[in-house]
């Protein structure tokens, strides 16, 4: 079964490209590579053996994708292409509307016109805003706190909407928590441009003596030790959630939404204190204010995806620092 993947030479997309192979599916990878390098299709092609196809092209160019649909005749997709940092859409919010919602219109309209049903879409816990209670459930309310999180939410309308239209599409939203690791070959990874915004990234990069000491935005939360908790997944397990989200989607189920998370919440003292532990020395910190936006505390409820895909993160917090270090180390030489 061919699998179209947009925004499949990224982070998340590439090592579910990698997933893919390892499962006997073909992938076509459609990217701009605005955040990732071209370089990544051999990696993928170093782990597997399989050089999957790739297309430069944009989603925002529709009648490119319209021709590759056309040529490749992909029976399902898997749309990770978006733009995702939070503090860049506060700044740019028309960039980020007009990339994630137009690209993802494209993408649908394109589906449409091939007779193509099935899509797994890479949503985001940021639908769920600041949740009223931990650990989250599927079916809590959702609503957005900046441009980047809207466009999450609105492209799940939108694919509401179109189930509404169309019973015979296949639809799998997919809510991830923290993404965080590396393929444990340490070839390919997260290697964000510039003064990373995430921890995990941040963190690597004082270890690499890049980043003098890592800011601890807050120890004032509602939470065990006053730093910010999050539930964060190993980017391998969460890689496997989407084979699981496509079997699912063969048995044609409608719409279904998943959190994708390991129900584990860590606060950023515990990932301290994880980190270090691998590094074999102590990681440098300084307790600062805390960041406009952030919220005490976010895990997900896993039950649903368990009980529906069978879906449970098998990777542990020393497993994510451990391959996540290799990769860093791996990437610097
Ligand atoms: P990433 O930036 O590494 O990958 C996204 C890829 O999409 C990049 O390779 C980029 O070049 C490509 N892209 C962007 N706009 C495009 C366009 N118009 N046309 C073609 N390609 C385009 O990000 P990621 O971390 O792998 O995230 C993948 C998806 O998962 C995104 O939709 C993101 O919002 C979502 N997500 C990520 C996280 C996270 O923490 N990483 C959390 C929740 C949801
Ligand atoms: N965080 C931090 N220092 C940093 C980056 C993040 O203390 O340099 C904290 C942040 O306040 C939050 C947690 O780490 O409690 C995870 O932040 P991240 O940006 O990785 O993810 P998100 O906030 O989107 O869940």
């Amino acid at each position: 079964m061919k699998i179209l993947v947009t925004g499949g030479t990224g982070y998340i997309g590439s090592h579910t490209v990698v997933r893919l192979i390892e499962n006997g599916f073909d992938s076509v990878i459609v990217d701009n590579l605005s955040n990732s390098k071209e370089d990544v299709v051999d990696k993928i092609r170093q782990i597997t053996n399989v050089r999957p196809a790739f297309y430069k092209a944009d989603l925002l160019d529709k009648e490119s994708l319209s021709e590759i649909v056309k040529k490749e005749k992909p029976e399902a997709v898997i749309h990770f292409a978006g733009l995702k940092a939070v503090g860049e859409s506060v700044a740019l919010p028309l960039k980020y509307y007009h990339n994630n919602i137009t690209g993802t219109l494209h993408l649908l309209e394109v589906m449409q016109e091939n007779g193509i049903k099935d899509i797994v879409f890479s949503s985001s816990a940021t639908v769920y805003g600041k949740p009223e209670s931990v650990p989250i459930k599927e079916d809590f309310p959702l609503s957005a706190t900046n441009p980047y999180g809207a466009t999450k939410l609105m492209i799940e309308d939108i694919l509401r909407d179109l189930y509404k239209a169309d019973p015979t599409m296949n639809i799998a939203i997919l809510r991830y928590f923290n993404p965080v690791g590396a393929h444990k070959s340490g070839l390919i990874g997260e290697n964000p441009n510039g003064i990373p915004n995430n921890l995990v990234p941040y963190m690597m990069q004082v270890a690499a003596g890049k980043l003098e000491y890592l800011r601890v935005f807050g120890d004032d939360y509602n939470t065990k030790d006053g730093t910010g908790v999050r539930d964060y997944i190993h980017v391998e397990d969460l890689a496997g959630g989407h084979i699981s989200a496509l079997k699912k989607l063969a048995q044609r189920p409608g719409i279904v939404t998943y959190n994708l998370g390991t129900g584990i919440g860590y606060s950023v003292l515990d990932m301290v204190k994880e980190f270090s532990g691998v590094l074999g020395r102590e990681l440098p910190y300084k307790i600062c204010g805390r960041r406009p936006g952030d919220i005490d505390e976010c895990y997900a409820d896993t039950s649903l995806a368990k009980k529906e895909i069978g879906f449970a993160a098998e990777k542990n917090l020393k497993d994510m620092f451990v391959d996540g270090w290799n990769f860093q180390k791996t990437a610097e030489r």
